[in-house]
């Protein structure tokens, strides 16, 4: 377990919050990019995904306020200089060692934290220059896709697109996506749907958080944190 302090909270959308954290032992503290964080500001934890690729400067977290949550809008409420308990790093929710095949990222929400981290990964690595990067992300309007810039920036280097309709996407491209390693995140129905577009197309390398189909059954206690 760490203490971690907030360094910055910044309000991205109305409901959504991008919180940056850091710890003392940071510097010598390691994850592997998709895995998550249980982040405890008052007694309670949940999972949050860790949405940066590791910098040991800090840590950063995309959290979506949910309404009477326990935790979420606490997190989001956090100021600079306030502090909470985070104990890291959790789930296999990440890049193959060998990266062969093309990568397709799938995402819908915040959804977006876990593959963030990735794609920053693939990026420093330059492993966009070895196999084809695809970015898919699933928004019903644009002005509800988180990190616009972002996203732009990544543009050019690897292919993004946002699209209302992830199944469809997965259809018109069944090709690609077939041949692909495909990671998907989102809410429990996104991945099953993600999961069950490819089974159809006949795409077998899939990858998701298993916890996501099972979150209100996490407990600190069950869960071993793995790469540290
Ligand atoms: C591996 C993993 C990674 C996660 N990463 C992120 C992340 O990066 N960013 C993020 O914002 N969340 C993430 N979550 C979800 C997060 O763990 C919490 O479930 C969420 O923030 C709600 O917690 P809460 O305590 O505020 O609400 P709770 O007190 O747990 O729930 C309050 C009510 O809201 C409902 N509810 C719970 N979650 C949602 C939701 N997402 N949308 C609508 N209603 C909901 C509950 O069923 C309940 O009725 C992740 C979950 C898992 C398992």
């Amino acid at each position: 377990m760490y203490w971690g302090k907030v360094i910055e909270n910044n309000k991205m959308k109305e409901d959504v919050h991008v919180l940056k954290i850091r710890f003392d032992g940071i510097e010598n503290f390691s994850y592997l990019p998709g895995q998550f964080a249980m982040l405890s500001p008052n007694g309670t934890s949940r999972a949050y995904s860790i949405a940066n690729a590791p910098n040991y400067k800090y840590l950063e977290f995309c959290i979506r306020k949910v309404p009477g949550g326990k935790v979420s809008p606490v997190l989001c409420s956090l100021k600079e200089g306030e502090t909470l308990k985070i104990f890291v790093p959790f789930g296999e929710f990440t890049l193959p060692e060998k990266i062969e095949k093309n990568l397709v990222f799938i995402c819908t929400g915040t959804g977006i934290a876990p593959i963030k981290a990735m794609i920053e990964h693939v990026l420093n690595e330059k492993i966009y220059k070895k196999v084809n990067v695809t970015l898919v992300k699933g928004a019903l309007r644009t002005e509800d896709v988180l990190y616009p810039e972002l996203l732009k920036e990544w543009s050019k280097k690897i292919n993004v697109q946002i699209t209302n309709d992830l199944f469809g996407y997965i259809r018109y491209n069944a090709n690609s996506v077939r041949s692909s390693t495909v990671f998907v995140c989102g809410s429990p129905k996104i991945v099953l749907g993600v999961m069950e577009e490819c089974e159809k197309i006949g795409c077998k390398d899939v990858r998701y958080e298993k916890c996501i189909l099972n979150q209100n059954a996490i407990k600190l206690s069950q869960l071993s944190p793995t790469g540290n």
